[in-house]
Formats: C-alpha cells, sequence, structure tokens
C-alpha cells in the first residue's frame, strides 16, 4: 500500500477494505515521539489514543477515507500551557482539519483553476467531490496566510505605477 500511497509511507497499514464504495484505509501513527505545537519540546510519554478520520485522495475514483489512529502526547516541559496535544503525521495530516493534506493540495489546485461551481462538479467527477462553497472556502484559506513577507520600503515608482492604472481610462 506504502509504494501506491507514498505519503502514508509514515503510517502502519492495520486494515484496508471498500465499505459503501469507499475505501477505507485504518492505519495508525508509529513515530515514537512528538513534538508540542507550543513549546517544541519532544515528548514520547502517551496520554491517551483515538480515531480520526480523514478524506484522502482517491483511489481508481473512488473516495478514500482514512481512519487514523493518532495518539495524545503529554507535554514534559514544566512551564509549558498546553499539557497535552496529539501527534501530526508530517505529510498527511494537520491540526483541525478533516483532509489529508494531499487532498487539500489537490482541492486547492482544483479550486485556483476552475473556482467554486466547476471546481466542486471536476472534484466530485475525481471521487474527492466537495460543495462549492467548501472549494472557495479552501482557496480563501490558502490566501489568508501571507505568502510572501510585506514590502519594508515602497518607493515612488511604486505608488506612480499603482495610481496610474487605478486612474487609467477603460
Ligand atoms: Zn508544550
Amino acid at each position: 500500500m506504502a509504494t501506491v500511497l507514498s505519503h502514508l509511507d509514515r503510517l502502519t497499514t492495520e486494515d484496508f477494505a471498500v465499505v459503501n464504495g469507499k475505501v477505507v484505509i485504518s492505519a495508525a501513527a508509529c513515530a515514537t515521539m512528538a513534538a508540542c505545537p507550543d513549546s517544541a519540546t519532544v515528548s514520547s510519554r502517551v496520554h491517551g489514543r483515538y480515531r480520526r478520520r480523514l478524506a484522502d485522495v482517491a483511489l481508481a475514483g473512488r473516495p478514500v477515507v482514512l481512519n487514523l489512529c493518532v495518539r495524545r502526547f503529554v507535554c514534559v516541559k514544566p512551564d509549558c500551557r498546553r499539557r497535552t496535544f496529539v501527534e501530526q503525521v508530517e505529510g498527511v495530516t494537520s491540526r483541525f482539519t478533516r483532509r489529508s493534506q494531499p487532498l487539500r493540495r489537490t482541492l486547492m489546485a482544483i479550486g485556483h483553476a476552475l473556482a467554486g461551481r466547476a471546481g466542486a462538479r471536476l472534484s466530485r467527477l475525481l471521487g474527492i467531490g466537495v460543495s462549492p462553497n467548501t472549494m472557495l472556502r479552501l482557496i480563501r484559506s490558502q490566501c489568508d496566510r501571507p505568502s510572501v513577507r510585506a514590502p519594508r520600503v515602497l518607493g515612488v515608482d511604486d505608488f506612480a505605477l499603482n495610481r496610474a492604472t487605478s486612474t487609467a481610462p477603460s
């Protein structure tokens, strides 16, 4: 399975089944330790485990559900305000999301190319269907993050160029 879905290399695959037309992959994270998102302190003290269900990239046009067992670790730094945290699997999971990172990247690429409705239609054909609103929300979430630093100094030419383009006759 790992050779087909290379982003799952960091996981131990437990089961693979087709349920109601969806491919369900049960897997578990296998790293022995994880870093606290606040203090970056590495911990191996496991507080508990639970299952996360994530939508993943489609397999031969079928939707894929990743039934992932993740662990909650105890932060071992005494003055850290976060007492426990959930591990994230690099290249697969992100905090507060129900889609794998490869699926999010795929949907964002479709959204940037086709936008809401057309993107949603194509995503349904590919087996990763989302609504037009979800498609737009994914694009906006990427746009909210500043990808480049704001310029520290603006020259007169920059201002003149912007003013010239905004007042140009159409
Ligand atoms: Zn911490």
